[in-house]
């Protein structure tokens, strides 16, 4: 009988253990198994799924420069292959798997174009795909050469079988080009996920939502699906852009306001006309401005990675939020 060329990856403290075949990287045989290791970019660039290593031997795929270099004795799983058993030291991660990764058709129900750059796509899922996620969870669509791209549902999980995305359009880009200038009712896409690990954590801290963009699109699946919480927890939402039209979803937030009333918005703009009367600037600023100690709050940031790099360093290193208080998903590019 061949020997089993796979390898067995065992999760420190629980033991949970799951098997990685040659050329899969750690974090797809985790989720394949069911085990939902901390990830977020999948692309080697943000660092979420970095963990220690305690035994065994990988290497890394190629990384990206932006991601910089990884720490000795520490893997970033999204891009590690096995050289032999590995133990990892993943202590929050639970010790039954749960969530599946599923990959299906999804058919476009809807297309609206609420700015000059926004498409908000709604998809039909398979009655019987399977596909479920939390909050503040990503999909992949999956275009014709595999490549692919992600985008975060923005809709409360409870709508059966639909999703909701948010998509920017990046001149030159290839998905959300052809989002926006093309995309119509009826078409078909092949979509995969859920992803990410970017969902609201159980606890009283205050919350700062923090969104730059497109990045408003998992931080709305969050006020749709928690809404009653984030107002108990005092949650403010701080939202920029360069102009206005750049918030394209104003009104559907201060619908949220309005029925939970304790979430607040503060919309920050870099490049305002002169009638703004709102706030101005970079949106972390503004967070820093009103809250220099953040120390007992949770924050909560979503797209542009530039913009979450300066929050992350500038809210821990001046504001004394503590590091692991910092939930983020980086809208980084892939190609
Ligand atoms: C976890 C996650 C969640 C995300 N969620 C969202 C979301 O909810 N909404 C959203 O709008 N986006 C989201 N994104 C970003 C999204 O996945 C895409 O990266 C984005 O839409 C651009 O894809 P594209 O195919 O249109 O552009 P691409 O084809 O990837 O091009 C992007 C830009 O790079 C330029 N470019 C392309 N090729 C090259 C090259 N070889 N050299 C130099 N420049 C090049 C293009 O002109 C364009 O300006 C998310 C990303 C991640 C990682």
């Amino acid at each position: 009988m061949a020997a089993n060329p796979n390898h067995l990856i065992r999760l420190a403290p629980h033991g949970g253990s799951f098997e990685c075949a040659p050329g899969q990287t750690v974090l797809d045989a985790a989720m394949a198994a069911g085990y939902w290791l901390p990830h977020s970019c999948r692309a080697g660039s943000c660092n979420s799924c970095e963990l220690p290593v305690l035994e065994g031997r990988f290497h890394h795929l190629e990384l990206p420069a932006d991601g910089g270099a990884v720490a000795a004795g520490r893997c970033r799983s999204c891009r590690a292959l096995a050289d032999s058993d590995l133990l990892l030291e993943a202590p929050g991660v639970p010790r039954e798997p749960g969530q599946r990764v599923v990959s299906c058709g999804a058919r476009v129900s809807a297309v609206e174009r609420p700015s000059a750059d926004v498409a908000v796509l709604h998809l039909q899922l398979p009655e019987h795909s399977g596909f479920q996620f939390r909050a503040g969870q990503y999909a992949d669509v999956l275009l014709k050469d595999g490549a692919r791209r992600s985008y975060s549902m923005a809709n409360a999980p409870d709508e059966a079988n639909v999703i909701e995305w948010h998509v920017r359009r990046m001149e030159g880009g290839r998905f959300s080009t052809h989002a926006y200038d093309k995309l119509k009712v009826g078409a078909m896409l092949r979509i995969e996920g859920p992803f990410g690990t970017f969902t609201l954590q159980p606890g009283d801290a205050p919350v700062v939502l923090l969104a730059s963009g497109t990045g408003y699109a998992p931080i709305a699946a969050m006020l749709k699906a928690h809404g009653a919480e984030l107002a108990r927890r005092r949650a403010v939402l701080y939202w920029g852009g360069r102009q206005r039209a750049d918030l394209y979803a104003v009104a559907e937030v201060e619908q949220w306001q309005a029925e939970h009333p304790g979430i607040r918005l503060i919309p920050v703009l870099s490049e305002a006309d002169p009638q703004w009367q709102g706030r101005r600037g970079l949106v972390h600023a503004a967070v820093l401005a009103d809250l220099p100690d953040l120390s007992a709050y949770e924050v909560y940031a979503c797209g542009n990675p530039l913009m979450i790099d300066a929050a992350r360093s500038h809210f821990t290193a001046s504001a004394g939020l503590p590091p692991e208080r910092f939930f983020a998903d980086a809208f980084v590019l892939r190609h």
